[in-house]
């Protein structure tokens, strides 16, 4: 998006009533870039365009700037309503530099050549200029509109005609249509003007209207209104589902052209992720200090604790629908538990305490249920049959076993002693109204659900479930069921992901298989990324040849490859892909999964809104002697046998089915280095990472 400026250099501090411009994909956008004049914003842009070109994107640029001029103009000029012809007529007579242009002159030049006075007014200037009129009254018999049907589309618009003055449009038009003139000849069938042609080049220039979100602009933190502006609207227009902005797009080709979401704004502001979502994760997330050193496991989980935050959405849900939801915020107790004094047992109600030995009373007729309280109270010395859950009346506090009386219509006895308020529930004993029952972050069981119900909170803002994109790469990859030749073998490590992301509660987006081709996987990744609040890939991690994953994230500038001092491993290179932080896990099934369930299920917990969570572990004989290294960490497939810990025979990361075999992994500390028969090792069953 490009805001653009009549006028001349503005210096070297950004400021406002500048060329700010903004650059954003699927709703991300980048630092608004400041541009004091139109030459450096001319240069920037043509910059711009070639690198997203080359790069195979497709780029909307939207303009606050009027393409076309009022029905009867161009065909005055150029002989023909060809607003593109137009632009070239400018651009041949327009002159501009940082210190001045000729835009009032050139004004008046095109009011001689048109019947009357006008149709352009507003002399910014000291000195008068012929055929200028200072006044919009003085103007007469010029024969042209004021406006397009599409500025009396959008409310506020200003006439092309009026120059200068506070809010005029005029002279940045007559300063823009140059550059766009050059910008079209330039990009030549790399390049269309909506809705002059159709918007199928890679790149499209579009005419939008920066005053159509005026309240999202006033919320954008940005200290200049115009740097807000460019931001807001990229983010809006980049944020569009393709059938959205194909329908935005969708107008009929008048040659007067059409504002870009004129009379959309509701459209617009639903394309951006809603307020009060969490932040996006900085783009240097995962850096970490490398050096020829190996990362120890723990320092690498202590960066990703420290990093990482919440970024799934959130939404309301009834309590009902939250099960395995992660809360967005505190639950608090809409009202007490119990909320009034009840019965926790079925027998009679009194007013305790009953002294030792036989106790007898009279009972009062009718009784207390649950639902169905008792309307009188019971006077002193007088008992009520009541049931679990009834509220005790009045002058009731202390219940007797139904089982420990004996009782007729009229009266009950029983052995004391009895102690006031034995057998009855106070109120709010368990949760009082108003009272925090339940943590932002806490992921909700079952049984929260009840206790959260019981408070009568009927709904709770939860974060979405995360949307997980899962991505096998690799040339030699087929999925199970294909044929595959002798070089190929079977994608084992995307089903296993899909599942354990599915068990984790995760929406699971299935992202293929990927080949060893940069352009290729590029566009998987382009289009995951709207798609996803996180991807896992498997294999090209590494720094080789056809680790391509690693190539692409690098040219992100956010590419860490983490080399961590464990078993099984290899590099995990993780990175931002257009917002999405990308997880990229070794293409070894057992490394794969080793380093989904070490390092990916606390990131992705945390990223789903979650807390940080530590599998829990316990310390059992080992069953099995073993040398390692000392400074690695390992991890072994591991099940119970007798009551030690036994290992998988194969230690080779090749070995799918020892993963299989397993019922949980023996974790070897860093200095750990001669394991005997029978010492106390530690086992970490898969249940413990939520598998
Ligand atoms: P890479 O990390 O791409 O060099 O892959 C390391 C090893 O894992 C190679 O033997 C790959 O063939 C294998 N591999 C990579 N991805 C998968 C997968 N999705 N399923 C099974 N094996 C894989
Ligand atoms: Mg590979």
């Amino acid at each position: 998006m490009v805001d653009w400026s009549g006028g001349n250099d503005r210096g070297p501090k950004p400021t406002k009533d500048a060329i700010w411009a903004c650059v954003a994909a699927n709703g991300y956008a980048e630092d608004p870039v400041y541009l004091r004049n139109r030459q450096v914003a001319e240069d920037w842009i043509i910059a711009t365009l070639t690198e997203m070109r080359d790069a195979g994107h497709r780029v909307l640029v939207g303009f606050d700037l009027c393409f076309a001029y009022p029905e009867g103009f161009a065909t005055q000029i150029v002989g023909s309503e060809d607003t593109l012809a137009l632009w070239d007529w400018f651009a041949v007579r327009v002159t501009d530099s940082p210190a001045g242009n000729n835009r009032f002159d050139l004004a008046g030049e095109i009011n001689a050549l048109l019947p009357g006075t006008g149709p352009f007014w507003f002399n910014g200037l000291q000195r008068d200029i012929a055929h200028l009129p200072r006044k919009g009254t003085m103007r007469q018999d010029h024969g042209l509109p004021e406006k397009r049907a599409a500025d009396l589309a959008v409310k506020g618009s200003f006439s092309p005609w009026q120059l200068a003055g506070a809010g005029a449009v005029g002279g940045q038009v007559i300063m823009g249509l140059p550059t766009l003139s050059r910008l079209r000849h330039r990009f030549g069938a790399d390049l269309s003007v909506w809705p002059f042609q159709p918007a199928d080049a890679q790149i499209v220039l579009a005419e939008t209207y920066f005053s159509m979100l005026p309240d999202l602009v006033a919320t954008d933190p940005h200290p200049i209104r115009d740097a807000s502006q460019v931001a807001v609207y990229a983010r809006a227009f980049s944020a569009l589902p393709p059938d959205e902005l194909a329908r935005l797009m969708a107008v009929d080709p008048t040659p007067q052209g059409w504002v870009l979401g004129a009379g959309e704004a509701e459209t617009l502001k639903a394309s951006r992720p809603p307020a009060l979502q969490p932040p996006p994760l900085r783009n240097d997330c995962f850096a970490m200090p490398q050096g020829a050193h190996w990362t120890p496991v723990d320092a690498a989980l202590t960066h990703l604790r420290t990093q990482l935050t919440p970024i799934a959405r959130t939404e309301e849900l009834t309590t009902a629908q939250a099960a395995g939801r992660i809360l967005a915020g505190n639950v608090t107790a809409h009202r007490s538990h119990p909320p009034a004094p009840n019965a926790a047992v079925d027998g009679y109600g009194f007013a305790g305490p009953a002294p030792e030995g036989v106790n007898t009373m009279p009972l009062v007729t009718g009784r207390a249920a649950a639902g169905q309280p008792y309307a009188g109270a019971v006077p002193a010395g007088h008992a009520i049959r009541i049931l679990t859950g009834a509220n005790l009346p009045d002058g009731v506090d202390t219940v007797v076993l139904q089982e420990d009386v004996r009782a007729t219509d009229t009266k009950v006895a029983f052995h004391g002693p009895l102690k006031k308020g034995a057998n009855a529930r106070r109120a709010g004993e368990d949760m009082t109204a108003g009272s925090v029952i339940m943590p932002a972050r806490h992921k909700l069981t079952p049984a929260d659900i009840a206790t959260i119900s019981a408070t009568g909170v009927g709904s709770v803002q939860v974060h979405r479930r995360l949307r997980v994109g899962v991505l096998s790469t690799g040339d030699e990859l087929r999925p199970a069921g294909d044929a595959a030749n002798e070089g190929q073998i079977y994608d084992a490590n995307r089903p296993m992901l899909c599942a354990v992301a599915a068990r984790w509660g995760y929406d699971v987006v299935d992202l293929g298989i990927a080949p060893d081709d940069r352009p290729a996987l590029r566009q998987i990744l382009d289009d995951a990324a709207p798609r996803c609040d996180v991807i896992l890939t498997s294999g090209g991690a590494s720094a080789g040849d056809e680790d391509h994953m690693s190539a692409l994230l690098e040219g992100t500038g956010s590419l860490a490859l983490w080399r961590i001092a464990m078993k099984p491993g290899r590099p995990l290179a993780l990175g931002m892909w257009q917002g999405a932080p990308v997880f990229g896990l070794p293409g070894n099934p057992v490394a794969a999964m080793v380093c989904a369930l070490i390092f990916a299920r606390p990131a992705l917990r945390v990223m789903a809104g979650g807390t940080w969570a530590t599998p829990e572990g316990y310390l059992v004989p080992a069953g099995f002697a073993k040398s390692k290294k000392a400074g690695r960490r390992e991890y072994l497939r591991a099940r119970i046998e007798d009551g030690h810990a036994a290992v998988f025979p194969s230690e080779g990361s090749g070995r799918v089915s020892g993963l299989g075999w397993a019922t949980g992994l023996v974790e070897l500390g860093d200095d750990a280095l001669d394991i005997a028969t029978g010492d106390p090792v530690r086992f970490i069953p898969f249940g413990s990472f939520d598998l």
